[in-house]
C-alpha cells in the first residue's frame, strides 16, 4: 500500500519546525521516528498534505539531569533510552517498560516524544509518565506550555498538543529511591499490551508512603485507579493487602473488548498485575529483588 500524495519539508531546528507547523497548520503532520505514522500513511488512515520530519532536528535529542529530573528530549530514540547509564540508574521504570515496546528494530527508529504524542491506549511510556508524573514540555504559537499527564493525554490517541504544536521534551522526576515494576500481558513479546501496569511506590520503615498504578491497555489512555492507591498508602505490602488491591482494580477497571481480548479477561489480568507489580515493586524497594 501507498500512502496519498504529500509535500516533504526537512527543517534543522526548533524554530524552523515552528514556522512550518505555523504555516500548514491541521495540513501538517510530524514524522518522527515513522513507527506509528508510517503504517497510518500507508493505509490512508492519515493524509496530511506536508509532512515534517523531524529527523534533521538534532536540538530534540538529548538524554540531561537536571535538579532531581531526567530530561529526555523527544527526538531520543526508545532504545537509546533504553540502554542509557543514566535512565537504567534514575529511571529504572521507564528503561523496564521500554523492553516491552515492539521489538529492539522498532525501537531504534521509535522516539519518546513520537511514542507520548502519539498516545496509543495499549502503549507503555503514556502509562509509565503518569505513574511518575513526568512532564510534557511543549511549544507553539502559544509558547512554552507544560502539562501533567492528567491533562495532557485527554482521549484515544489525542492529547493537549495543537497541530500547531511541538512536543520538545519529557521531564521524569529520578526515581532510584523509590520501588517500581512494569508487568504486562501480551499474545507475544513485542505486541500491544492486553493490559499491563506501571508501580511505584516508597516505604516508611514497613509500611508504604507513598504508591501509584498507572495502567495501559484498559482505557481510552493512561488509567489510575485512587482507591487501589490509597489501600496500600500507610499499609504493609501483606497478601491481604495485595489481594484488596487485585479485587479494587478488578471491581474498578471499565475496559473495552475487542478481538484480542474480552473485558472479563481484561479487568482480571489487570487486578493480578497490579497485585504482583506491587510486590516486585515492594521487594525492589527493600533491596531483596
Ligand atoms: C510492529 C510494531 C510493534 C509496535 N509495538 C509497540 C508496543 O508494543 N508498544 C508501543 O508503545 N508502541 C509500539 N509500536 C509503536 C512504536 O513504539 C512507535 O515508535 C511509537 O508509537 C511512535 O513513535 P515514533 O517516533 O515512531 O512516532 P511517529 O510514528 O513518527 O509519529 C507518531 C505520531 O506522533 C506525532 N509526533 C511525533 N513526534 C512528535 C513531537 N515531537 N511532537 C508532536 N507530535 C509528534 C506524529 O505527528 C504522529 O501523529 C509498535 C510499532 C510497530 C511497527
Amino acid at each position: 500500500m501507498k500512502p496519498a500524495p504529500f509535500k516533504y519539508s526537512a527543517p534543522e531546528s526548533v524554530s524552523e519546525t515552528l514556522a512550518l507547523l505555523r504555516e500548514y497548520g491541521q495540513d501538517g503532520k510530524l514524522l518522527a521516528g515513522g513507527q506509528s505514522l508510517v503504517p497510518l500513511l500507508n493505509m490512508r488512515l492519515a493524509r496530511p498534505s506536508v509532512i515534517v520530519d523531524l529527523n534533521a532536528v538534532r536540538e530534540l535529542s538529548y538524554i540531561k539531569e537536571d535538579n532531581g529530573e531526567v530530561i529526555i528530549g523527544a527526538m531520543t530514540r526508545q532504545r537509546d533510552a533504553e540502554l542509557s547509564p543514566v535512565i537504567r540508574r534514575k529511571l529504572p521504570l521507564l528503561a523496564e517498560a521500554l523492553g516491552y515496546v515492539g521489538h529492539p528494530q522498532i525501537r531504534n527508529r521509535g522516539t519518546i516524544g513520537g511514542s507520548i504524542a502519539h498516545a496509543d491506549p495499549s502503549a507503555e511510556l503514556p502509562a509509565v509518565a503518569a505513574a511518575l508524573g513526568a512532564k510534557m514540555v511543549v511549544r507553539g504559537p502559544k509558547g512554552r506550555r507544560v502539562f501533567e499527564p492528567e491533562k495532557f493525554f485527554l482521549a484515544l490517541l489525542t492529547t493537549a498538543l495543537g497541530p500547531d504544536e511541538l512536543l520538545v521534551e519529557v521531564r521524569f522526576p529520578a526515581h532510584q529511591k523509590m520501588g517500581t515494576a512494569f508487568l504486562e500481558v501480551a499474545r507475544r513479546h513485542g505486541d500491544y499490551a492486553l493490559a499491563g501496569v506501571a508501580a511505584t511506590l516508597s516505604r516508611d520503615g514497613d509500611a508504604i508512603k507513598d504508591c501509584r498504578l498507572a495502567f495501559t491497555g484498559v482505557g481510552p489512555g493512561p488509567v489510575r485507579i485512587a482507591e487501589a492507591e490509597a489501600a496500600v498508602i500507610g499499609n504493609r505490602l501483606t497478601p491481604q493487602v495485595l489481594d484488596e488491591v487485585r479485587k479494587i482494580v478488578t471491581d474498578r477497571l471499565d475496559p473495552d473488548s475487542d478481538v484480542h481480548a474480552s473485558v472479563e479477561y481484561r479487568k482480571q489480568v489487570g487486578g493480578v498485575l497490579a497485585a504482583r507489580a506491587l510486590r516486585l515493586a515492594g521487594e525492589r524497594a527493600a533491596g531483596t529483588r
